[in-house]
């Protein structure tokens, strides 16, 4: 929808940001997207695509025919402030939850859960093993009910995180019931980090997979994925002599995105969840729940389903002819109807 002005807002905000982004390094670059793609996802018209190409908007192929990375451009967008891209119009729809009252991100939540993994590749290769992580809101007050894997041979690990069969697919479907939880954070020391890494002002990015976990990344530009903000924050958790691990798992309303957090134990003995990066969500929402980003508070809310891995793990994959394989994989988290039996 054309606004009046709004070409040369969108021209500057992307201008601005241009000055800020952290540029997907060569060696991880995709160049996948055309200019006409391009223009699309930063809202903009072709003369203002030029000037940022001018400006050093990193791109490959011929003048006229540039070829940009997907990244730089999602980051690029998200960051421009202008509230018209489509990143930041997606971002804002998929948080719109964080608005919500503070007893409904608490409140006993339940989903039906179904992932499902198979092999990427026309023809499935020998020996195909498949594997997923499985919910384990147990670890929060919560319960898994009527869960299903098939095919039927598909095996839990001892461990009870994971599921494996031999085959080219597997699936698991349950319902997960989940509850929120406020508590205060009693450590003037892990107040001190949480409040310190709130004010390193980081931006969360979208990183080649490669550099998802690299916290250099975050001391050295600014810039975070989940797991290298909840890897970063561990860290300075653990040099302080408190106890941390890093968490991943889904979140409820936010299909395809495996998040990672931070689980800490307090001076009170307690295991609270320190999530570094809603905190930085939040902040580019309006109106969000100020607990969300409040440093005393370790707020884990109903919509936090976690596996029992950390970060470096992952929640899906096939292998086949012996090597891990391109896996397509689907995640689905619905509300689900509770009926009082099935509460935890
Ligand atoms: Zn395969």
């Amino acid at each position: 929808m054309a606004r009046p002005g709004g070409t040369v807002v969108t021209a500057a905000g992307l201008c601005r940001g241009l000055d800020t982004l952290f540029a997907v390094p060569s060696e991880h670059r995709l160049d996948d997207v055309d200019r006409a793609s391009a223009r699309q996802l930063l809202g903009c018209d072709d003369r203002t695509l030029s000037i940022l190409l001018d400006r050093g908007l990193p791109a490959g192929g011929d003048p006229g025919e540039e070829r940009f990375d997907s990244r730089d451009l999602f980051n690029l967008a998200l960051h421009s402030g202008t509230g018209t891209t489509v990143p930041e119009q997606a971002f804002a729809y998929s948080l719109r939850w964080m608005r919500s009252a503070t007893e409904d991100l608490l409140a006993p939540r339940a989903s039906r859960f179904a992932l499902r993994v198979a092999c990427g590749a026309e023809a499935c290769g020998p020996a195909p093993t498949s594997m997923l992580a499985l919910p384990r809101p147990e670890r929060c007050g919560g319960a898994v009910h009527d869960l299903t894997v098939e095919p039927a041979w598909g095996v839990a690990a001892p461990s009870g995180d994971t599921v494996v069969c031999t085959g080219s697919e597997l699936a698991v479907t349950a319902t997960v019931h989940t509850r929120g939880e406020r508590a205060e954070l009693r450590s003037p020391e892990l107040r001190a980090i949480v409040a310190e890494f709130a004010a390193m002002d980081l931006r969360w990015v979208k990183l080649p997979e490669a550099l998802r976990d690299d916290v250099d990344l975050v001391a050295r530009h600014g810039v975070a994925s989940c797991d290298s903000a909840s890897r970063y924050l561990a860290q300075l958790c653990l040099r302080a002599g408190i106890p941390a691990v890093t968490r991943i798992g889904w979140v409820v309303g936010m299909l395809d995105l495996v998040h990672a957090w931070v689980e800490v134990e307090d001076a009170d003995g307690a295991t609270k969840v320190v999530d570094p990066v809603f905190a930085l969500f939040s902040a580019t929402v309006r109106d969000t729940n100020p607990l969300l980003r409040d440093p005393a508070v370790a707020l884990r809310t109903n919509r936090l389903i976690p596996t029992g891995l950390s970060t470096g793990g992952v929640v899906a994959e096939h292998r086949c002819a012996g090597e891990p394989a391109a896996a397509r994989v689907t995640t689905k988290i619905l509300p689900a109807p509770t009926r009082p039996e099935e509460r935890p």
